[in-house]
């Protein structure tokens, strides 16, 4: 399972956005965005260079795909997929990525970033319609029930939970029922009920050049 191991924080100082890649981390003074507010490297603190369209273009795919926790290869095949479908090219696309497992996990407040998302995955902590699914890029669908195995629900890895779920607010399209720690996918996501921090028309002109 490859995965981008380049240094988290750096990634979201390039994109000028938090990216949430560190979990509970992300939410203190400790992150690096609070404290290092510009672009990693030599020229430290400068003013942020003005970008080309082609390099506009490429910092919003690159700002999706990092928070995403993506490499190229697995995106752009997410994209070439969201082509296949008919109706809006950019909609399918979230829709896609909204879908993911990792995302689902992490929406549902189970874990603190995406990244952690995929970690739990990969250890097999969770079931989808009772099958174990160990693979963090499984697309839910419409009526999946998505729910912590049975043996691992009194984890240490999930010690707070309770307290952290209070906080979180889980999108329309699921349904988390606490006291089985199992969440519904009610519908698929709609563009309007989730306000991404990047242009997916952006994207969609990126892929279409
Ligand atoms: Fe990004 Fe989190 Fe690091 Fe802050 S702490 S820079 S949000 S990964």
């Amino acid at each position: 399972m490859a995965k981008d191991l380049s240094p988290k924080c750096k990634l979201c100082r390039r994109a000028g956005e938090k990216l949430i890649l560190k979990g509970e981390r992300c939410k203190t003074t400790k992150c690096a965005m609070v404290k290092r507010n510009y672009p990693p490297g030599f020229h430290g603190p400068k003013n942020r260079k003005r970008l080309s369209d082609y390099g506009m273009q490429l910092n919003e795919k690159q700002k999706a795909k990092r928070q995403y926790n993506m490499l190229e290869k697995q995106f752009k095949l997410t994209f070439d997929k969201a082509k296949k479908s008919s109706g809006n090219l950019g909609e399918n696309f979230l829709q896609l990525l909204e879908t993911r497992f990792d995302n689902v996990v992490y929406r549902l407040g189970i874990a603190s970033s995406r990244p952690q998302a995929r970690q739990m995955i990969g250890h097999g902590l969770f079931t989808i319609n009772g099958k174990k699914v160990n693979i963090p890029s499984y697309i839910v669908k419409t009526g999946d029930i998505v729910e912590i195995k049975n043996n691992k629900k009194n984890a240490k890895i999930f010690s707070n939970l309770a307290e952290r779920l209070k906080k979180q607010e889980i999108p329309g399209w699921l349904n988390f029922d606490f006291s089985k720690l199992a969440a519904k996918v009610l519908m698929q996501p709609e563009m309007k009920s989730f306000k991404p921090n990047f242009n997916v028309q952006i994207i969609v002109e990126y892929y279409s050049r």
